[in-house]
């Protein structure tokens, strides 16, 4: 990855800013120069893809790009080697010669018009994304059909444009990563980072210590179910997920946390805590929060085991960053511990934060061993951080800013913008999209050591691959413009024009993605399909009122303010006893377990007093009775049991009247 900050793209490439946005093409992150030309060009079914021999670059992508056009819908693009580089009408021509010199490694340019395209780059990645960037004109324009004549000059504005996916909270299959490295790859993202081990499982496969997995990477495949199987990665899925990333440019960078987020490890190895354990793995968010036992600084056996799997991870991931996690680390244990202790007297340590800061540095040395960099979340600037190691901001812009001041290198992704875990209530698409990676506060100088930015999305909370898709997309599409597109380039209402050309992409590739955004105050006003009062025994969560549960809309919804209780009720009060053939309701928002009533009952009232239990709301949240015409005045859900730390939403009541 390269540093490449904005002020570095020569401004006379945007010159063209100004030019009718609605003759562009969708491409998304809208490209640095999109310059409109004369005439119109036409690629064929059969179109040639010609690689120039001389251009080594070139070679290992053309198959790429033809297989991009055949997505595209030129089934029967080929590849063939040419001496030179001269353009053919209806054909593709790849080469490196007159490539601009500051099209650095992922740049480049593409020309298309009635003689052909000519694409030049000077790195592989910058014939990837031309190829792109080619596709993606091409979609949805039949082979025999004319397009626009254009001119692009395009390279990122930040080299690391990235998305961290937690594996220890929720496993990912393998497959789902391939496919998210896919997407990335096809909006010109270039990172992923696998947040790999943590308090709820340890997930890759470390052969120097085979208890890391086999005891710490249990998991449940359902909420409030005992952890019985096991999921991690082997070794062999690593490398061939390097590979996979690799083909599309995109770099994994793997993340073992360290001192703290270790349960998993000391469940494997209590010998590596202060107090020696027993230990055991909460799966999700049942257990206590944030686990306080952690790695005792004072034992070099915890550094040894560490090291060993650093080495092993560091030889699996070609990365340049290793990430160190790093983050909430409480210090109870250390302060109560005689080797942490001693640890702190014999290298004349004052605190535990310096005892901390001890063993970042002590592992940043051994990583800076192996030739390679370490990265960590921001609250490793306390207490001092090594020269060379690099800090990815997460609690707002400060530790970003601190660590440039410093010198250090930076990664952004700070809770106000970058967090996709967070509802689209909080964080919009627009907000992601209006995202600027360089702080404000910053000299160009210190800009210039900020990288670029990732979104992290923790699995805590949405635990299938589909809720995790609707939490990514569309936001990551804003994220890859925001850190891609040169800033004077970026426009929210052009981009919501090409982005709804991508949804309608997204829904053809079958990606689940979030279409209500905003919170209530964005909602279409609560009206309910019967007239009808709604209340609820516990409260109101902001402005998320009971009125959501019952408007006739499942994509809004209400949200109570305190844990599930036995007792507590949510109830439709309808004006006038009607007739109704089916009661349904929806708890919970798809694929957000944390959010459903998981043990309650749907039940009916002929009086508005006395109600009849007609179903069990199911694991899925949901609860369904037929009611044969019955005139019913009221409808409610009841809890049966406390239901630990979950909070309710109630989607919609569903009554149909006979
Ligand atoms: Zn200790």
């Amino acid at each position: 990855m390269i540093a490449a900050s904005r002020s570095a793209w020569p401004l006379l490439l945007v010159a063209c800013a100004l030019r009718a946005a609605a003759s562009e093409p969708p491409i998304v992150p809208r490209p640095a120069l999109l310059e409109p030309r004369a005439g119109s060009f036409r690629l064929g079914a059969d179109v040639r893809v010609l690689v120039d021999r001389g251009s080594a670059a070139a070679r290992g992508e053309a198959e790429g790009v033809a297989q991009t056009l055949r997505a595209a819908g030129r089934p029967r693009a080929s590849v063939r080697l040419v001496g030179g580089g001269s353009a053919r009408p209806g054909s593709v021509l790849l080469t490196s010669r007159g490539a601009l010199a500051d099209l650095g490694s992922e740049g480049y340019s593409l020309v298309a018009g009635p003689g052909g395209v000519v694409i030049r780059a000077r790195g592989a990645a910058g014939f990837f994304y031309a190829g792109q960037t080619l596709g993606q004109m091409l979609e949805g324009a039949p082979a025999q059909s004319a397009l626009q004549s254009v001119r692009i000059v395009d390279r990122p504005s930040f080299g690391w444009r990235g998305l961290m996916v937690d594996c220890s909270r929720t496993f990912w299959r393998r497959a789902y990563l391939e496919r998210t490295i896919d997407r990335l790859a096809c909006y010109k993202m270039n990172v992923l980072h696998l947040h790999l081990t943590d308090d709820q499982g340890w997930r890759v496969e470390i052969k120097s210590h085979p208890r890391l997995t086999r005891a710490g990477a249990r998991f449940a495949e359902r909420f409030h179910e005992p952890a019985e199987r096991q999921g991690y990665y082997t070794q062999d899925d690593i490398r061939a997920l390097v590979r996979y990333a690799e083909r599309r440019h995109v770099t994994l960078v793997p993340e073992l946390e360290m001192p703290g987020h270790c349960n998993a490890a000391l469940v494997a190895y209590p010998d590596l805590s202060c107090t020696g354990g027993k230990y055991e793995v909460y799966p999700y968010f049942t257990g206590p929060g944030i686990q306080t036992d952690v790695f005792c600084p004072g034992n070099d056996r915890a550094f040894a085991v560490m090291e060993d799997a650093l080495d092993e991870v560091i030889r699996l991931f070609p990365s340049k960053f290793i990430h160190i996690g790093g983050d909430e680390c409480p210090k109870d244990r250390w302060k109560a511990c005689l080797r942490c202790q001693a640890r702190m007297r014999t290298e004349g340590l004052k605190s535990e934060e310096e005892l901390q800061s001890y063993f970042v540095r002590r592992i940043g040395r051994f990583i800076a061993s192996r030739g390679r960099r370490m990265i960590g979340w921001d609250e490793i600037l306390e207490g001092g951080l090594a020269p060379g190691a690099a800090v990815m901001s997460w609690r707002g812009v400060a530790g970003g800013v601190a660590a440039a001041r410093m010198g250090h290198t930076v990664v952004m992704s700070p809770t106000s913008h970058c967090y996709f875990d967070y509802g689209y209530d909080a964080i919009s698409t627009r907000t992601a999209y209006a995202y600027e990676p360089v702080p404000k506060e910053l000299t160009p100088a210190q800009g210039r050591l900020v990288l670029g930015a990732q979104a992290n999305m923790w699995t805590h909370i949405a635990r299938t691959e589909p809720e995790v898709d609707r939490q990514l997309y569309p936001r990551l599409l804003a994220l890859a413009e925001a850190t891609w597109t040169p800033r004077a380039r970026k426009a929210w209402p052009d981009f919501s024009r090409r982005l709804a050309v991508q949804k309608r992409r997204l829904t053809a590739l079958r990606v689940p993605y979030q279409t209500v955004e905003g919170g209530p105050s964005e909602w279409p006003a609560a009206k309910p399909p019967l007239p009808a009062a709604v209340s609820s025994s516990s409260g109101v969560w902001t402005t998320y009122t009971p009125a959501f549960a019952f408007d006739g809309n499942l994509a809004t919804y209400y949200w109570n303010d305190r844990p599930i209780r036995t007792g507590d009720t949510v109830t439709v009060t309808l004006q006038q006893p009607t007739r109704l053939r089916l009661a349904e309701v929806h708890t919970g928002r798809p694929g957000v377990e944390i959010a459903r009533m998981h043990h309650g009952v749907l039940e009916v009232s002929e009086d508005g007093q006395t109600f009849d239990t007609v179903a069990t709301i199911a694991d899925d949240g949901v609860a369904r009775a037929a009611l044969q015409g019955r005139p019913i005045r009221a409808v409610r859900i009841r809890a049966t049991a406390d239901q630990g730390t979950n909070w309710l939403m109630v989607r919609d009541f569903v009554l149909k009247a006979e």
